[in-house]
């Protein structure tokens, strides 16, 4: 059946005028990652009838980018492992997959996406359309940041190229960049057995703790035998008789065999450039609560876009996979009919590092200040269960709250992995999600076994330690051992 469908939404508000070859509503994907394939999912498990069709550049839909730095430590063993759904369990779920291919533009007007040369249809039309493209990772424009030997990481492409540079036998390798991919990576090499030198140019890894609890990751990689050198940049990298010299700022250099650059993520935004969709303050694609670009017809989601702060209000660009399936299910359900809203988030994240699981969510002090709140923060030490049980180990909580209104800001968690960090944060995401107070935390109903935690949850302890330095307007903050 072919039908003209005529809407009075484009662009300019001209009528557009789509056909389709059929009445079943169209959707098209550009993207088949963790954005991509949410919203794919969501559309049609909305609307069973919709030819919901997925076009990515390589040949791996829905593999978790996450997961590559635990492929290449070898603690998973098969790359095959890390798809959340094979190509069978996509198709079951009625998705058409279009791969390795590459889309060059998208025309509104028209109602039709542009492929790459070679693929069997130059055109393939859509009546919505959702732009999942992600982000590429940052190649800084520094003299031999291009050579073979410096490798980036983000898709499996890249993964299969420094396996490959790995198991060809490569016995040290420089790490660009103190991030969250960084450390993971760091981890990761030296379970290889590799030499490791991890250059960042901040005051210490891990730019989203504060420093009180850097100290505590950088002794953890200086215990597993990771070089660190903070408030150090790499200018140049040369080749030096088969290996790379990297030069250093403010001088000095590191001899490695390999190095990976690690240093942060572009959002892939041209072609939602190319049909007018606005780009925010931070470079990355402006959706509003519901997804859309302002384009009509055009949803985004993922790495792309931007990511609205609950706290702050405001959009920032904060790429994550955990944000990224939540954008894509809220783009993939609008493109079918819907009218969900994205909530926005926290930038709640967190790391494992070693023997070490690092965690934050919400704000911390210097953010909470500009944004006109009266932090205060203040840090305990906690066993994570009861020390009579084998296995304690000390929490690091760092709890922001506003002195004022005592309304929680934020929270910060390093502790053993076996110490539920991440479960610990996520409570307090959760309460900062309602808008709670610190002092509520103590009355949330968390459950307790002494292999596990205490009758009062380290983050209640940690609660009552904030309130004790609040009500005897204590500095920022107080330490000890508590909740034994
Ligand atoms: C090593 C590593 C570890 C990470 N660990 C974590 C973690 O532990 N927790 C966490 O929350 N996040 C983590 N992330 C971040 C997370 O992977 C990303 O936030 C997530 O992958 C973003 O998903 P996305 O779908 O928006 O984009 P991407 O994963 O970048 O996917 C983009 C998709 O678009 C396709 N594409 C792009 N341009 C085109 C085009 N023109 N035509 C056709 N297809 C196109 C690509 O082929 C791909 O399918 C990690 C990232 C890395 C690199």
């Amino acid at each position: 059946v072919t039908t003209i469908d005529v809407t009075l939404q484009g662009i300019d508000k001209a009528p557009i005028i789509r056909h389709r070859r059929s009445t079943r509503l169209r959707i098209v994907i550009v993207g088949g990652s963790d954005a991509g394939v949410a919203a794919a999912l969501r559309a049609r498990e909305l609307d069973a009838e919709a030819e919901v069709e997925l076009i990515l550049a390589d040949d791996f839909p829905n593999f978790s980018v996450c997961g590559i730095p635990f492929w290449l430590s070898g603690e998973t063993p098969d790359w095959r492992g890390l798809a959340h759904r094979t190509l069978e369990d996509l198709s079951a779920a009625g998705l058409k997959l279009r791969p390795n291919t590459l889309v060059k533009g998208l025309d509104p007007a028209r109602g039709e996406v542009t492929l790459s040369e070679g693929s069997q249809e130059p055109s393939i039309g859509y009546d919505r359309l959702v732009i999942a493209t992600g982000a590429v990772p940052k190649r800084p424009q520094l003299p031999g940041f291009e050579l073979p030997d410096v490798h980036v990481l983000r898709t499996m492409g890249d993964a299969f190229s420094l396996h490959r540079a790995l198991d060809a036998g490569v016995g040290s390798v420089l790490i660009v960049g103190g991030g969250y991919i960084g450390v993971e990576m760091a981890d990761a090499l030296r379970r290889r057995g590799l030499e490791v030198v991890l250059v960042e140019r901040g005051e210490q890894v891990l730019s989203t703790i504060d420093s009180e609890l850097g100290a505590t990751v950088a002794d953890e990689l200086a215990a597993h035998g990771v070089r660190c050198l903070t408030g150090t940049g790499v200018v140049a990298i040369e080749r030096d008789d088969g290996y790379l010299k990297a030069l250093l700022d403010p001088g000095g250099e590191i001899v490695a065999e390999l190095a990976l650059l690690v240093v942060g993520v572009q959002p892939q935004t041209s072609l939602a450039r190319g049909i007018g969709a606005e780009l925010g303050e931070s470079g990355a694609l402006k959706v509003d609560a519901q997804m859309r670009t302002g384009v009509a017809g055009v949803w985004a989601a993922g790495d792309a876009t931007e990511t609205y702060h609950q706290l702050l209000q405001r959009s920032l660009y904060i790429p994550l996979g955990s944000t990224a399936h939540k954008q894509g299910r809220i783009a993939g359900e609008n493109a079918a009919g819907g009218h969900a809203e994205f909530a926005g988030t926290l930038g709640t994240q967190v790391v494992k590092v070693f023997d070490l699981a690092i965690a934050a969510t919400g704000l911390r002090e210097a953010n909470a200040l500009a944004e006109g709140f009266t932090p205060l923060t203040v840090q305990s030490v906690i066993e994570d269960h009861k020390a009579y049980y084998p296995g304690a180990h000390p929490l690091h909580i760092r709890i922001v709250g506003d002195r004022r209104t005592g309304q929680l800001l934020g929270g910060q968690i390093v502790g053993h992995i076996s110490g539920q960090v991440a479960k610990r944060i996520d409570t307090l995401a959760t309460a900062i999600y309602h808008r709670m107070r610190v002092e509520e935390l103590s009355s949330l109903d968390l459950s307790y076994t002494p292999p596990l935690s205490a009758p009062w949850d380290p983050i209640q302890t940690a609660a009552q330690v904030w309130e004790r330095a609040r009500s005897t307007n204590c500095g920022s903050r107080a330490a000890g051992v508590e909740g034994r």
